[in-house]
Parts: C-alpha cells; sequence; structure tokens
C-alpha cells in the first residue's frame, strides 16, 4: 500500500508532541517495507517553509508561559506562591530537555520524509498546467477567490500523475485540511470535484491520519492520539495565527469576527480577522496546505 500525507499532517508531527509516537510507527511501517511513502516535491518545500516557524512558536510558547506564572507569584498567597516556585523550577531543570524532545521529532520526521524507500515526485511542466487548469476552471482547492491555492493543486496533480502510471496499487491520500479537499456534506469523503480524478486512479481519501496509519502499518494507536490530529493555531504574542483555512468565530471568546485585510506575519502572508467582542487579532496564513 502507498500513502501520501498532505503538508499539514507533517506540520502536526511537529505542533502536537501527542502524534510523534504515530510518525514512529509509520517509519517502522517505511523501514519494514510494510508501506511505501510518496511525497510530491512541493510537500517538502511546504514543511520545509513552516517548519521553522513552528518549532520556534513551541519553543517560544513554554518561555511565555513561564513568565506569565512568574507574574502570577505576587498574587499568590505565601503558601501557594511556594508551590508555584517549585513548579517553575521544575520548568526550568526540564526545559532543555522540552527543546531537546521537539528537535528529536524534527530529525524523525527528516528520517521519514527522507528515507531512502521514500518515491519523491517531481513537480513537472504538466502538473503545473493541470493545476492552473483547476484554478481556471475554479474547481477545488481554487474555491475561495483570495487564498493561493496552487500548491494544494501542485500536489493533487503531482499524485494523480504518477498514480495514472502505477494505478494497481491503491494510495491513501491523507490530510486535515477538510475545507479544501473534502465533500462539503461529508468530510470524510473528498469533493465530489476530486471524485472522479481519484477513483480513476486508484487514489483513497482519508482526514484520519492516526486512523490510516493505524490500518496500513498494523499497529493499535490509542483513539485520543488518532483524535488528536487536527488544525490548529499558535498563540504569537497576543495574535493568533490560526493554520486553518477558515475560522468562523474568535479563537478566544466564541465571538463575531470582523474581516480587516492582509498583513505578513513570521513570514507567512495571511487575513486578519479581528474580534468585535474582545479585539482578539487572528492571522490566517492564506498559503497553508
Ligand atoms: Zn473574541
Amino acid at each position: 500500500m502507498k500513502i501520501c500525507l498532505d503538508t499539514c499532517v507533517w506540520l502536526n508531527f511537529l505542533q502536537n508532541e501527542k502524534t510523534s509516537p504515530v510518525l514512529l510507527i509509520l517509519k517502522k511501517a517505511i523501514d519494514t517495507y510494510n508501506l511505501l511513502l510518496i511525497v510530491p516535491e512541493q510537500v517538502y518545500v511546504e514543511v520545509d517553509r513552516h517548519k521553522d516557524n513552528i518549532l520556534k512558536s513551541k519553543k517560544d510558547a513554554i518561555r511565555t508561559y513561564r513568565s506569565h506564572a512568574s507574574e502570577l507569584k505576587s498574587l499568590l498567597s505565601p503558601e501557594s506562591a511556594v508551590t508555584l516556585t517549585d513548579i517553575l523550577k521544575e520548568v526550568d531543570n526540564n526545559s532543555d530537555k522540552y527543546d531537546l524532545s521537539l528537535d528529536k521529532t524534527y530529525n524523525l520526521l527528516q528520517q521519514t520524509i527522507y528515507h531512502p524507500q521514500t518515491i519523491r515526485l517531481e513537480t513537472t511542466n504538466h502538473s503545473k498546467v493541470k493545476a492552473a487548469d483547476r484554478g481556471l476552471k475554479k474547481v477545488r482547492p481554487f474555491h475561495k477567490g483570495a487564498k493561493n491555492s496552487m500548491a494544494d493543486a501542485v500536489i493533487i496533480e503531482s499524485l494523480l500523475a504518477y498514480q495514472a502510471k502505477a494505478p494497481s496499487i491503491s494510495l491513501y491520500f491523507v490530510t486535515v485540511n477538510s475545507d479544501d479537499f473534502s465533500d462539503a456534506k461529508n468530510k470524510l469523503e473528498a469533493h465530489p470535484d476530486f471524485n472522479e480524478d481519484f477513483e480513476k486512479a486508484n487514489i483513497k481519501y482519508s482526514i484520519l491520519p492516526g486512523d490510516v496509519i493505524e490500518e496500513l502499518a498494523n499497529t493499535p494507536i490509542p483513539d485520543d492520539v488518532k483524535k488528536s490530529f487536527k488544525r490548529f493555531y499558535f498563540d504569537l504574542g497576543g495574535i493568533l495565527q490560526a493554520w486553518m483555512d477558515e475560522v468562523t468565530e474568535c479563537l478566544k471568546c466564541g465571538g463575531e469576527l470582523a474581516f480587516n485585510g492582509h498583513l505578513i506575519l513570521k513570514g507567512c502572508s495571511g487575513e486578519i480577522y479581528v474580534c468585535k467582542q474582545c479585539g482578539t487579532t487572528h492571522h490566517l496564513p492564506d498559503d497553508m496546505t
């Protein structure tokens, strides 16, 4: 069986440490030739572009929590402050370990995505033209005017071209980006704009990376781990950078959001939405795939 993970799944492994055991299961299945990993060139480009941002945000987050907790101490009773001091000491003693475990996950990701058995799909001119065709026809993933969906489209067209030559073994395309790829009525199914192409090319679709890897690697994965794959956001000091295509309400308070233009933040251009209720700024990178 062949598997292709969308950029957002690879980034999940980095963003959410709960999912890293799944990365190890995936690598073992590739090591033992039970699974063939297919990686379109565009996925390498996107993962590489976002990884520093994610690793830095994760490492910064711990430092931010620590400094907030430290401020909190002055408001506590002396006994509680002593307890908090102990907790902070423990955090300080383990901060290197935390950074190391993130780096370890990143190394494991590199070893998997660049595995010697991995089939790497170059972005051909043919795939680019087919992707542009999708754009002109305004079919998925080009369904939102302002969003640049070229990277998504190139990934899909690279897979279709590859599978057209070797359709006898089916390929799983796994993403957590249901907004762009899933049928609106049933998120577990691919959008009708992909169905015919996927069927012809023997491509299966899933938005459940944990479930698919469990099945293909024939290794049980706990339910809570499988459920932890999702789109995510970072708090960049008061601005929430939401790595999702759509945010329908404030991620802090559920309030209504107002569109407030475009902004480049941490190297990602994206749309800005401000909560009318609590004022929280949301940044949605528009090239997230
Ligand atoms: Zn709000």
